[in-house]
């Protein structure tokens, strides 16, 4: 039995589904669960699906997380979405979860489901997702859910500049567009920057450092962003700000969320950054991986593997 009929099946046989994702939401994991949650609702009305997410601002135009119960995760099946592994995920009670499936993108790591499907390859779990659907000539989807996965293909593929990007994703967006798809209305929404932001990201541009090899950097500490007044999503976000950059294939956002918590987030073009980000106790793509430290030391020690590998 193919894996798409596998996970329908499963589906078929709750009446109550959770969807889950990955902690620090972005438009993929948001997207694909509420994609996933359309497709079932609308498929089938009887049954009670949620989409449990992280609550970002920039993502709200695809409406708020629903809310679920504990005793719910201990009688449903949970689906999780675009999340590598259990210590990552944006719902603690998924520990709690007795039948989980899992969807994702990255490297299989830990296969935590009892089933795992499971496309590296793939440029967004969203794109996975409407391959589901795609699978079953019965199932329907909302205009939300098509918003949803074009969403989560969108930011997680750069605006189809990544690699995993193919002739069949376009195709995948044609459907959408034939769909009804208000794909500006979307890409306006997602493009929307706060006067603040815009201010924030000339700090940005003019204090990127870099190490000795061209690996590009910058440091922004909580005193920075409440001087900009950015909030620490915001101020993440400016990860692109330091890409594209001539000879400078590998650059590094470090944005220290608070004392004994600092986030790097790591990207690159042509050079795989994900080995040394598992070295550190990150993960993530080839080309675009995060890890999060306790301390500056680690991030210089960061900072040294990466213009190590540049040099090499
Ligand atoms: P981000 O910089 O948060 O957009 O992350 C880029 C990629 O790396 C995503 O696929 C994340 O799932 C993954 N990632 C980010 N932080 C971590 C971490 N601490 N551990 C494992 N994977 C991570």
């Amino acid at each position: 039995m193919n894996i798409y009929k596998q996970i329908y099946n499963e589906i078929k046989k709750n009446d109550k589904i959770l969807i889950t994702t990955h902690i620090r939401a972005d438009g993929d994991c948001v997207g694909s669960a509420i994609g996933l949650r359309e497709i079932i609702k609308s498929t089938f009305p009887n049954k009670s699906v949620k989409a449990l997410h992280e609550n970002v601002s920039y993502l709200d135009f695809l409406g708020k997380s629903d809310t679920a119960e504990d005793s719910e995760f201990l009688d449903s099946l949970v689906i999780s979405v675009d999340n590598a592994s259990k210590s990552r995920a944006n719902d603690t009670r998924l520990n709690n979860a007795t039948r989980i499936i899992k969807i994702d993108h990255h490297p299989n790591l830990e296969p935590f489901g009892y089933i795992n499907f499971v496309e590296e390859e793939k440029c967004a779990c969203a794109e996975m997702i409407f391959d589901f659907f795609l699978n079953f000539p019965k199932a329907t989807i909302s205009k939300l859910g098509i918003e949803a996965l074009f969403t989560g293909i969108v930011t997680d593929s750069g605006r189809f500049k990544y690699s995993g990007v193919t002739g069949d994703t376009m195709k995948k967006v044609g459907m959408m567009y034939d769909c009804g798809l208000d794909a500006q209305t979307i890409l306006n929404k997602l493009d929307e920057s706060s006067f603040e932001e815009v201010r924030f990201k000339g700090y940005v541009e003019q204090n990127i450092k870099s190490t000795p090899n061209g690996v590009l950097y910058i440091k922004i500490t909580p005193e920075v962003r409440e001087e900009y007044d950015v909030e620490y999503d915001e101020a993440s976000n400016m990860v692109n700000c330091l890409g594209n950059i001539k000879d400078h294939p590998i650059w590094i956002l470090i944005n220290e969320y608070k004392k004994d918590e600092i986030r790097c987030r790591v990207r690159s073009i042509g050079i795989a950054i994900n080995e040394i980000a598992n070295k550190f106790g990150g993960g993530g793509h080839a080309n675009a991986s995060g890890i999060v430290v306790k301390d500056y030391d680690t991030v210089d020690q960061i900072l040294a593997a990466y213009d190590e590998l540049l040099k090499k």
